[in-house]
């Protein structure tokens, strides 16, 4: 009956692990034995991973907005500060380690070195303008401030740049293999803005914010029900997902060879830093090792591998912390947040990406030039949206400094769609751990504030 029991508790997480390894065996089976496929064959098979990837999606910006404000509404001003501070203290130093482990890694294996490739280029690359780091990095901070929060709910381009000066788009989207992070990016870190200021004043207004409190915590919590029935569908969504992307893409093991030391490089940084710093970093705060978690979170994981992305993989990392017994307060905050800003696997690629290209065209740089990267990697990988191959959007900023062009980019795209999916797990994992480790942190102030607001009979 033990083994009943946890059967039942498990179920879910093991048909989406299930899910993922299926789809990836099937779509392998499917592509080796039969000949190419149309387009819109590949369309029919992806078609329920498609749906639900849209429900999912379709969550994203209520359940960001209403989490967020309702969380911090919630809590007065210093214990919303505590934990903000916390977090983002967590945030950087991970995303800092992350960047320094790439630039260890990819200056120590030498992957560029030598390496052969075969350059996706096009027409439309070689004439790619130059985007300079500058811009990018004004750009990031213009989409902190939105000038209009239902605009930043709907398409725009990832990065405005391209409208708000004479540099046009690097490559038409149509021929880029990121066009999904150029049409599909919301500008989730203006909402995300807006959300923790509109959060705050309601805390501050008492009994006059109380309508917006509730309005935003019953919000959040129809958002979360939802969540919980679309769960359900994710062990057929992700294996769908996977066996289409599968079929589509070019045979994995001649894309892996002809990139094979780079794909390594970045491959092994994710599971040092995913297994490695990120558990030391876990026990110095916790006084536990995080790989119990991990367990736990499994299913949130083969989500975040199935879709590539980290908004998309929010509402059910949510969920999940729910159920690991973490404060509300805590996970309607920091994870919105961190699946927007903390993306560690990002930043650790980026760096590796630019380092390996400068290597390979033979480009020498100084320790100058490995300082700007590392600080313009964690830029591009706050600047990303958690969205399949956002990383390679916001990659030209890093370029820039070691001297390269955007146009660059063409070196690495075929392998990208599958580290994306690595780095996007590594991002969604280290935010869950991180908002367990900031729960442990806050737990005595939390408990407090409960006692301070609790009705003298529930103290009894
Ligand atoms: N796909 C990643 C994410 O959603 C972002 C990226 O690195 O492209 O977390």
């Amino acid at each position: 009956s033990k083994f009943k029991a946890f059967l039942r508790e498990n179920s879910l997480t093991m048909l989406t692990v299930t899910g993922v390894f299926l789809g990836g065996l099937v779509g392998f089976i499917i592509k080796n034995s039969t000949g190419d496929w149309t387009k819109r064959e590949i369309m029919y098979i992806s078609f329920p991973g498609e749906l639900f990837l849209r429900m999912l999606k379709c969550l994203i910006v209520p359940l960001l907005v209403s989490s967020i404000t309702s969380a911090i509404g919630g809590l007065d001003l210093s214990m919303s500060g505590k934990i903000a501070i916390r977090a983002n203290a967590y945030y950087f130093l991970t995303t800092i380690s992350a960047v320094v482990l790439g630039i260890c890694l990819v200056t120590t294996i030498r992957p560029g070195q030598g390496a052969k490739i075969v350059e996706v280029r096009t027409e439309s690359v070689d004439k790619a303008s130059k985007v300079l780091t500058p811009d990018t990095l004004m750009d990031l901070v213009r989409n902190m401030f939105t000038d209009n929060i239902i605009q930043s709910t709907m398409f725009q381009y990832r990065t405005e740049i391209f409208e708000n000066t004479s540099i046009s788009p690097p490559v038409p989207m149509e021929e880029w293999d990121f066009k999904s992070a150029q049409r599909e990016g919301s500008n989730v870190l203006g909402l995300v803005m807006f959300s923790v200021i509109l959060g705050t004043t309601i805390g501050r207004m008492r009994e006059k914010g109380q309508l917006l409190q509730d309005f935003f915590t019953s919000l959040s919590e129809a958002m979360m029900t939802i969540t919980s029935w679309v769960i359900w569908i994710s062990p057929l969504g992700v294996g769908f997902l996977i066996a289409a992307k599968i079929i589509e893409m070019d045979s994995i093991t001649a894309t892996i060879q002809s990139l094979g030391w780079y794909f390594i490089t970045v491959m092994l940084g994710l599971f040092l830093h995913g297994f490695g710093t990120i558990a030391v970093i876990f026990f110095l705060g916790t006084g536990t090792l995080p790989y119990r978690y991990i367990a736990k979170l499994s299913q949130v994981l083969a989500t975040a591998f199935g879709t590539g992305s980290s908004s998309a993989t929010m509402p059910l990392t949510i969920k999940c912390l729910d159920g690991i017994g973490i404060d509300p307060r805590v996970t309607r905050f920091v994870i919105p947040v961190g699946a927007t800003i903390n993306m560690d696997g990002t930043a650790l690629y980026e760096a590796v990406a630019a380092l390996f290209i400068a290597q390979y065209r033979e480009m020498s740089y100084s320790f100058g030039n490995i300082v700007a990267v590392s600080i313009t990697a964690t830029a591009a990988s706050i600047g990303a949206a958690g969205i399949p191959q956002a990383g390679l959007v916001t990659m030209v900023m890093v370029l820039d400094t070691v001297g390269l062009e955007p146009k660059d980019v063409s070196l690495i795209i075929a392998v990208d769609w599958l580290l994306d999916r690595f780095r996007t797990t590594i991002n969604v994992m280290c935010d869950a751990l991180g908002t367990i480790l900031v729960n442990h942190l806050s737990r005595n102030d939390l408990q407090s504030v409960d006692r301070l607001n609790a009705e003298p009979h529930e103290l009894l």
